[in-house]
């Protein structure tokens, strides 16, 4: 079934209305006509069934059916700080990550990321990577889309981060003591809600030492992700498939 994102649906909306790129995807690219079935979701946590009820070129109006309350998202707030890397691996990431279940982006400025962004094509390009996270999260029937955060410098997360009490865990090939799974074996210990966790992953070329001792003053968990050097994609998407595997998601499906 076909889905759409309507942002801000009303607690009590009967209907809503679809405009802007989902109204053209709705109508030019699929043909769907009146009376046809689809799904929209608020990206909120929100989706319902739906019917469209009125259709023309730029706009569909749908009644609301009845809500889809199968529950894909994990309990844990996955947030990852990928390092700014070239066009194409970002893209990746972005990608599988929303499709593994991470809960916020944020681009983050090193000192070794190659890629340089003005302000102007920072905006642009951060509405393309928002763009391919929501055709992500609709494609792998998350009701939560997550958010591409504005790019930030590396001092700035930890700092923010750490500030909130969130555990920072930041992945170094040149660490060889502490493995990801003991990490999160101690930061999940607690019991209790688990709440969320922020993963710092490096560019191609790897973390400054300064970058590595910032986080360790932060009180980032510095960890390694075994004894082979993997691209930055890899060690992202390896890094959150641990994290949620090892906070009870990635397993056997949740029902009720
Ligand atoms: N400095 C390296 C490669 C960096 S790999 C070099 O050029 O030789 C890119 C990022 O992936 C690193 O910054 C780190 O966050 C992560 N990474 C890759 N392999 C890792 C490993 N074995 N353990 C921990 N982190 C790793």
């Amino acid at each position: 079934m076909h889905r759409f994102l309507v942002k801000d649906i009303a607690a009590d909306a009967l209907e809503v209305i679809i405009t802007g790129e989902e109204a053209v995807h709705l109508n030019r690219v699929l043909r769907l006509g009146l009376g046809e079935l689809i799904e929209v979701c608020d990206g909120r946590g929100r989706a319902f069934r739906a019917q469209i009820t009125y259709s023309d070129p730029r706009i569909s109006r749908v009644r609301l059916l009845e809500p889809i309350l199968e529950d894909s998202e994990p309990q844990l707030e996955l947030v990852l700080a990928q390092a700014l890397v070239k066009g194409e691996r970002m893209d990746f990431i972005l990608q599988k990550g929303t499709e593994l279940g991470v809960h916020t982006f944020i681009p983050t400025i090193c000192q070794r990321s190659v890629v340089k962004l003005g302000k102007e094509r920072e905006a642009r390009r951060r509405k393309r990577w928002q763009r391919i996270v929501n055709e992500a999260a609709k494609q792998c029937r998350r009701t939560v889309v997550p958010r591409v955060e504005p790019v930030r410098e590396i001092g700035e997360v930890l700092q923010k981060y750490n500030g909130e009490g969130t555990p920072i865990i930041f992945p170094w090939e040149g660490e060889e003591g502490l493995g990801l799974d003991t990490a999160l074996g101690d930061i999940f210990s607690g019991g209790g809600k688990i709440g969320r966790v922020l993963l710092l992953v490096g560019p191609e070329g790897g973390f400054e030492f300064k970058e590595v001792k910032l986080a360790d003053e932060y009180g980032a968990w510095l960890v390694s992700l075994g004894p082979r050097i993997l691209r930055t994609e890899t060690a992202a998407l390896a890094a959150i498939s641990i994290t949620l595997y090892e906070a009870g998601d990635l397993g056997a499906v949740r029902r009720g």
